[in-house]
């Protein structure tokens, strides 16, 4: 699950002039400091890797079940009862923000085609030929994981097929390019060529995360740069610890939520692919803590 962009976090971006009070620059620095991402140490680092490990089982159990004729909901609750298993909190079940009355229901986000993100597990059957977005988060002695695939179910159309080879590579670049970039915004430049080279569409509307003892965190991780998030550009440093997760569409880029709450579906119909590891930058290079 990733965040949805909020310009208004610019927070000192977006404040214009001199605070005209002691209190309220004191105000403007600590949300300047609650900013800052969390940096982890090697210790807290193989704590999250435990938490990655059963999302990695997780995820590698949904990509088995992902056949024609399953229900989403049937591939939810073989998620929920690994978690239970484990003893490990499902992340998104509850899950709820401010601007959205309604809290998620579920462990996963299933998403089938032209569903983005954040798809409710349900009944609908999965066919020959889609595409399942499988989302999932969980928390094991407090510390978080988050991880997404995309699995092509059976027969699959070239054209879908080369949307979800783009989105994997995209975030292969990413793994790539973080351990050797200094900003993140050159990393999410990489990502962006690539994927616009490609002819499909970035999705703009939601963005990637800082992760940790919660599962949103600072900063906020675009799989794209413009002015905005450029604001927002931060040094890729040891300790580091990110969800990333690129989404990117056949068609255009532009998104819309559905009367559910939740459920992000592209504007055109067209299908969408989305794909997220969640990677700690150690001091021996990219560490993949969902793998
Ligand atoms: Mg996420």
């Amino acid at each position: 699950m990733k965040r949805i962009r909020y310009a208004s976090e610019d927070g000192l971006c977006t404040a214009s002039g001199i605070p005209a009070t002691n209190n309220q620059a004191a105000i403007v620095f600590r949300h300047f400091f609650a900013k800052a991402a969390e940096l982890k140490s090697p210790r807290e680092i193989g704590m999250m890797r435990e938490a990655g490990k059963i999302v990695a089982e997780a995820l590698a159990m949904c990509r088995e079940m992902a056949k024609p004729g399953v229900r989403t909901i049937e591939i939810d609750r073989v998620v929920e009862a690994l978690y239970v298993k484990y003893n490990a909190k499902p992340l998104f079940k509850g899950y709820a923000i401010q601007s959205v009355k309604v809290p998620f229901p579920a462990a996963t986000c299933i998403s089938l085609n032209e569903q983005v993100v954040h798809g409710i597990p349900g009944a609908r059957e999965i066919r020959d030929g889609d595409l399942v977005k499988i989302d999932t988060a969980c928390k094991l002695e407090g510390w978080c994981a988050d991880a997404a695939i995309t699995v092509m179910v059976g027969d699959v159309r070239p054209e879908r097929r080369r949307l979800v080879e783009s989105g994997q590579q995209v975030l292969k670049i990413a793994i790539e390019e973080m351990g050797r970039r200094r900003y993140w915004s050159e990393v999410a430049g990489q990502m962006q060529r690539f994927a616009e080279g490609t002819g499909f569409s970035v999705v703009k509307n939601y963005v990637g995360h800082g992760i940790g003892r919660t599962m949103h965190e600072q900063p906020q991780v675009p799989n794209f740069v413009n002015r905005e998030m450029k604001k927002q550009d931060f040094r890729l440093e040891e300790g580091l610890v990110l969800a990333v997760e690129p989404m990117l569409n056949m068609g255009r880029g532009d998104i819309r939520v559905m009367s559910d709450h939740w459920t992000v579906v592209t504007v055109d119909a067209m299908p969408s692919v989305h794909v997220e590891h969640t990677l700690a930058l150690t001091r021996n290079g990219v560490e993949i803590v969902t793998a």
